[in-house]
């Protein structure tokens, strides 16, 4: 690391106590800048970098609400508008306990280098809140979306920020968010992605970051001419992006054999098919319930609680070919990558965002091992978001097929853009490296373009 790049870190550092995610998410990108801005001093000359790191606003706010037994709860709302120099801010809003505001200025942050990957023009944001849905009725949970709205609904708009889901946000509570939305300015509008289908929403939005992630562990496999088939897939996680890549490797030919939520995992040795599949999406978005509930259905599987004392995840520590981190961050330790490698995995597609340590990442790229980062392999998610919205301004809808093909031509830009970028800065195979400098670069020239501000 050069001391350009190692001063900046204990100043990001300084600046923002207590935020561990955030200062993670910058120094994994900073040092893989430390390449370019050797090469290119305009850019910190114009101090690009330091300005990418400061988000450009942060809304902060107080979401007071009734709950069903008539007592107020009081939860906080955020919204990062981190950067827009390439289009309006774009980013999902995350509906979960441990949300704080370092966590989502990480998701913020790599989403500015995802979303311009995607080719798409958008810049990036995050938000969301501490308000946990779990538990909480359908009532409850309108009545929180409208109170969260109430204030988001002056910050946000079709052209200046369009927030998604993300862990604790589907298709319910956007439709709760819309319509609170709607009340409040008059007006039908593209402002949130994920929408429901008679309501402005695309098809395959749910499906895509799944299906993106899929494609693009496909893709990796290809520099190899090796495919999906016959392969052996560790999932964590059990939710939307979960689901969908499951599914898609199933169409793919690959063999998933666990899954997981917050209490614990199953593994099902003779693998999750579409049957199982199916029960596992009426279990999580239809009852609500725990994965448990699996391997209590399918003898073949075995169901392993989360322990919170032991030091790795039991979850990577099977034979199997690929891994697709699929619930949160820093999910995979240095033990867990240790142990994902003797296990003989060498595709990992992470669906989460950064769901590896640092420690584990560089165990990755060391090994040499296909690695594709969340940046570029979960890209496919806001990718169709990009598509929704450009739906929406043409009042008009694509069918399945031209969605698919059009995110699949997506995710297959996307890995050329990390593997040419990695071989032009001399780091070839390495997908972070090759993630971090394309995304940054088109964001940096836009923002030298546009001057400071
Ligand atoms: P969901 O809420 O649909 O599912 C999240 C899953 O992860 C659940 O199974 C949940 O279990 C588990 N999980 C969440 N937090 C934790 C935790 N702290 N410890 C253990 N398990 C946990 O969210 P998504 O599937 O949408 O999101 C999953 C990941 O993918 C996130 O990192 C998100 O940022 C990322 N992502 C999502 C995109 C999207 O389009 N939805 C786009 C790009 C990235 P439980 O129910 O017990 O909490």
């Amino acid at each position: 690391m050069n001391d350009y790049v190692s001063a900046l870190l204990v100043d990001v550092q300084g600046k923002n106590p207590a935020e561990p995610e955030f200062h993670q998410a910058v120094q994994e990108v900073a040092e893989s800048l430390a390449l370019v801005l050797d090469r290119h001093p305009e850019y910190r000359h114009s101090r690009v970098l330091e300005r990418i790191i400061e988000p450009e606003r942060v809304i902060l706010f107080r979401v007071p609400w009734v709950d069903d037994k008539g007592e107020v709860q009081i939860n906080r709302g955020f919204r990062i508008e981190m950067n827009s120099a390439i289009g309006p801010y774009k980013g999902g809003l995350r509906f979960h306990p441990s949300v704080n505001l370092g966590i989502l200025k990480f998701l913020a942050f790599e989403q500015v280098f995802k979303n311009s990957l995607t080719t798409l023009p958008m810049g990036g944001g995050k938000g969301g809140s501490d308000f946990d849905p779990k538990g909480k009725s359908d009532n409850e949970v309108m009545r929180f979306c409208q109170s969260f709205m109430s204030e988001l609904f002056r910050h946000i708009g079709p052209n200046t920020d369009v927030p998604a889901g993300d862990i604790g946000v589907g298709g319910r509570e956007i439709g709760f968010l819309f319509g609170q939305y709607k009340r409040l300015r008059n007006e039908f509008t593209g402002v949130l992605t994920g929408k429901g289908l008679n309501w402005g929403g695309s098809l395959i939005r749910p499906e895509a970051t799944g299906y993106g992630c899929v494609y693009f562990a496909q893709e990796m496999l290809g520099t190899r001419k090796e495919t999906l088939e016959g392969k052996v897939c560790l999932v964590s996680g059990s939710g939307n992006v979960a689901q969908y890549t499951v599914e898609k490797l199933l169409d793919l030919g690959g063999k998933p054999v666990t899954l997981s939520d917050s209490s614990g995992s199953i593994f099902d040795e003779a693998g999750i098919d579409r049957e199982k599949l199916s029960f596992v999406m009426d279990l999580k978005n239809v009852r609500r319930g725990r994965i448990k509930e699996y391997a209590e259905k399918y003898q073949s599987a075995v169901y392993t609680e989360t322990d919170p004392r032991l030091d790795h995840n039991p979850l990577w520590d099977h034979k199997a070919q690929c891994a697709f981190p699929s619930a949160t961050q820093n999910e995979i330790n240095g033990k867990d990558a240790a142990n994902l490698l003797r296990q003989g995995v060498y595709v990992i597609g992470e669906g989460a965002n950064m769901p590896a340590t640092v420690e584990a990442v560089n165990q990755f790229v060391d090994a040499g091992i296909l690695y594709g980062p969340g940046k570029a392999a979960n890209a496919g998610g806001v990718a169709v978001s990009g598509l929704e919205m450009a739906q929406n301004s043409m009042r008009y809808g694509w069918t399945r097929k031209e969605v698919d093909n059009r995110l699949q031509l997506i995710m297959s830009s996307i890995h050329e853009a990390c593997v040419g970028t990695a071989d032009r800065f001399g780091v070839p195979g390495n997908y972070v490296d090759g993630a971090n400098i394309a995304g940054f670069l088109k964001v940096a020239d836009a923002m030298m373009d546009q001057g400071v501000v």
